[in-house]
């Protein structure tokens, strides 16, 4: 019931405080910043390929500076509204990530390019390339490395994934919520 009342009230569950410039006049390179309060839309936003910074131990202040560094910042924090002049803040409203995730597309006029997806590190952010097979032995349980033979790593943290039942159930999440 809440997260139907915010979004009656702005239409997307989130605001735009926009006041000069359009957010959508930005490229299709958006980089973002996610409040601690926003880890799950995080991972959504990199899921689709977006460089999106966030951390549980990042202070208020460290997160505004993203914003000068090109970052557009998304945050549940009402109170941060102010402290910047700005067209790069957008309040997140409801609690479910998925629907923040959407709203957020729609208010940018987000094209997530399906290329583009599982391109970045749900963990990290940082970007993943395919890796062969042998470079990734040991690294994974045995089970997993005889089961597949595609594998990419992150090139920042070193994770590894393989296409599994969970990046599919994943995809076709995205390509539901995106197909409204
Ligand atoms: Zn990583």
């Amino acid at each position: 019931m809440k997260l139907l009342c915010l979004r009656a009230r702005s239409g997307l569950g989130m605001e735009n405080h926009s006041t000069t410039q359009p957010l959508n006049d930005l490229t299709v390179y958006m980089r973002f910043a996610a409040d601690r309060m926003l880890g799950k839309l995080a991972k959504w936003l990199r899921m689709l390929g977006y460089d999106t910074l966030y951390s549980r131990t990042l202070s208020d202040d460290r997160f505004l500076e993203l914003a000068e560094q090109g970052r557009i910042l998304l945050s549940r924090n009402t109170r941060i509204v102010g402290k910047m002049a700005s067209n790069r803040l957008i309040i997140v409203r409801g609690n479910d990530p998925k629907m923040q995730l959407k709203g957020l597309v729609r208010l940018l006029g987000l094209r997530p390019n399906p290329n583009d997806f599982f391109s970045r590190c749900i963990v990290c952010n940082g970007l993943i390339e395919p890796v062969e097979p042998r470079d990734v032995a040991g690294k994974v349980p045995d089970y997993i490395w005889t089961g597949h033979d595609k594998f990419s790593e992150c090139t920042s943290c070193g994770k590894i994934y393989w296409p599994g039942s969970h990046l599919e159930r994943s995809r076709r999440e995205i390509e539901r919520l995106l197909s409204v």
